[in-house]
């Protein structure tokens, strides 16, 4: 089944609705915007890149602000927070499980969608008393218009 990007638009608002009234918490404008921008995007982000895009929808809004509901949108599990090394954080609005990969040329960041085996790695690190909760894989090197 696909949905048409309107009503997967209104779905993806109704979670958010559905989620900050749960917690208590204001459903605004701010933040149904930015989920909005997120999920449009369909690609990493960083929250200035965010800001620049919404500011024309939310005349004022703040870089501060900005960040601050990009950190909510992923405790709530709506947005995945992540680190490429390059000291910026990346909000990524696909949350199903997924690796990156990041151009230490050119910076560009893609998905890769291939599962992998850490099983191994797991196993040590609980060897060491660590549980494991998580575990993500970040490839480094050229893309392909960089490497050509
Ligand atoms: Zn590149
Ligand atoms: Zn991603």
């Amino acid at each position: 089944m696909t949905l048409s990007h309107t009503d997967q638009e209104r779905s993806s608002d109704q979670e958010l609705i559905e989620l900050l009234r749960a917690r208590g918490q204001r459903v605004t404008s701010q933040r149904l915007v930015i989920l909005r921008e997120l999920r449009r995007r369909g690609r990493h982000a960083s929250a200035d890149q965010v800001l620049a895009a919404v500011s024309s929808d939310l005349p004022g809004i703040s870089a501060p602000t900005i960040y601050a509901t990009l950190e909510l949108l992923v405790e709530l599990g709506l947005a995945r927070k992540i680190d490429v090394g390059t000291g910026v954080s990346l909000f990524d609005g696909r949350t199903e499980p997924h690796q990156h990969t990041v151009c230490r040329r050119c910076g560009l960041v893609e998905d890769l969608d291939e599962p992998f085996e850490v099983v191994s790695l797991i196993g040590a690190a609980e060897q060491h008393g660590f549980r494991v909760d998580r575990a993500e894989v970040v490839l480094s090197g050229l893309c392909r218009s960089c490497a050509a």
